[in-house]
């Protein structure tokens, strides 16, 4: 059997997504911008797909909805986008406010900005991984033009208090930007409840293809154009649409919204298992309080137990899991999170995260008790380090 628990990371395309995208590989392979009969017969069906996402984010559509490449592409549109329309022309409004385990999407693009006198605010997260509302207002000084805060973390799942920051800076008249990746299907994004500028998501976290995301952006806050060459988007991004990609992405973004009821119930149920499960291991760690977490996630550290080591255990029983961001899984270091949270350093190189997905099954679940609780029982034979701090502690 295999089984996949690295859900953050990317998702199974639904089925459905697939049999949507299929004619726009073959009989509808039109350019929408086309004036002949191939281009006006595949643009209702980007319209519907536009519409689903609309709808999914309950916004008005005179609102936007810019399509990108991915997440990445979105952050980096958005804080880009706001460097060139206001800091670059008003040097005293040169301040952004985000949290310390922001995407590096997120927190490279302010790395770079930095360099072109942009003023990073970076605000760190509490021992349970989970930000607070009144630090992120702290931070804020009268230069301040931007906050940015993820809903909820890749690595913990911890949700952050959106609704309270998005409130605190209309009030204080300073743009807000969310990226919501991890939170799309997993909580209520109802954009008619929470105040948002800006809102970044991706296809391929919610059962939709890789290559491509979104940019919500509410009226009157346009950005600048990034990508110039053509009026596609409006003009406000160039390059031929993805027709078959989009339209996928509006059907499993509208399922993704319609399944939030089951993955707090059905989907929790599950984490929940194999977390009190695994849990039950001495001298183990989860980081933050469940009913603060999105409902796939675990972030679990062993002590004594390298995470790499208990992936390579997990990955030849076919099971795969992750110490962290897939975007930061080629260097060997210590998981960010973990390190920002200020655990002591031993439990950042013992982290791994286990995300679930509305597709896992129970029998998936149980499979990854047994081997995981056998996985730590050997490794913790083995380790000499775990011994020693068990024999002196
Ligand atoms: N933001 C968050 C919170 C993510 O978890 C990820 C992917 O792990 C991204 C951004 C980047 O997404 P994409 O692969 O679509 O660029």
């Amino acid at each position: 059997m295999r089984v996949y628990l690295d859900n953050n990371a990317t998702t199974k395309v639904d089925p459905l997504v697939t049999v949507k995208m299929q004619p726009f590989f073959e009989e509808l392979y039109g350019n929408p911008n086309s004036l002949h009969k191939y281009g006006m017969e595949v643009r209702p069906h980007l319209n519907q797909a536009m519409g689903e996402m609309y709808d999914a984010l309950n916004v008005p559509d005179q609102d936007d909805i810019l399509i990108t490449s991915c997440a990445t592409e979105s952050n980096n549109a958005v804080l880009k986008g706001i460097y060139f329309k206001y800091i670059a022309k008003d040097p005293d409004k040169n301040h952004i406010v985000a949290t310390s385990v922001e995407h590096p999407a997120v927190l490279d693009t302010l790395h770079f900005l930095s360099e072109y006198g942009v003023d990073v605010t970076l605000v760190d997260v509490d021992e349970n991984g989970g930000i607070s509302a009144e630090a992120i207002k702290n931070a804020v000084t009268d230069k301040t033009i931007l906050i940015s805060m993820m809903w909820a973390n890749n690595e913990t799942g911890m949700i952050f208090p959106v609704e309270e920051v998005a409130a605190f800076a209309k009030e204080k008249e300073i743009l807000f930007h969310t990226d919501a990746v991890q939170a799309i299907g997993k909580v209520h994004v109802d954009l008619s409840k929470v105040n948002v500028d800006y809102l970044t998501f991706s296809a391929h976290k919610f059962h939709g293809p890789k290559g491509i995301g979104g940019l919500y952006v509410k009226k009157g806050k346009e950005l600048p154009n990034l990508l110039h060459g053509g009026e596609q988007m409006g003009g406000k991004r160039a390059g031929t649409l993805n027709v078959a990609y989009i339209v996928g992405m509006g059907l499993a973004l509208r399922q993704a919204a319609g399944h939030v009821e089951k993955m707090n119930s059905y989907v929790r149920d599950l984490r929940d298992k194999l977390e009190d499960a695994l849990s039950s291991i001495a001298d183990t760690i989860v980081v933050g309080p469940r009913e603060q977490r999105t409902p796939n996630t675990i972030l679990i550290s062993l002590r004594g137990i390298e995470g790499e080591s208990m992936l390579w255990d997990l990955n030849r029983a076919g099971i795969a899991a992750s110490t962290g961001s897939a975007c930061a899984s080629e260097s060997l270091e210590a998981n960010p999170v973990m390190s920002a949270i200020g655990e002591d350093p031993e439990l950042a190189h013992t982290a791994m995260r286990l995300s679930l997905s509305r597709f896992t099954t129970e029998a998936e679940i149980d499979r990854t008790i047994e081997v995981f609780t056998k996985a730590a029982e050997r490794l913790r034979s083995i380790s000499s380090t775990y011994a020693y701090t068990n024999e002196v502690g």
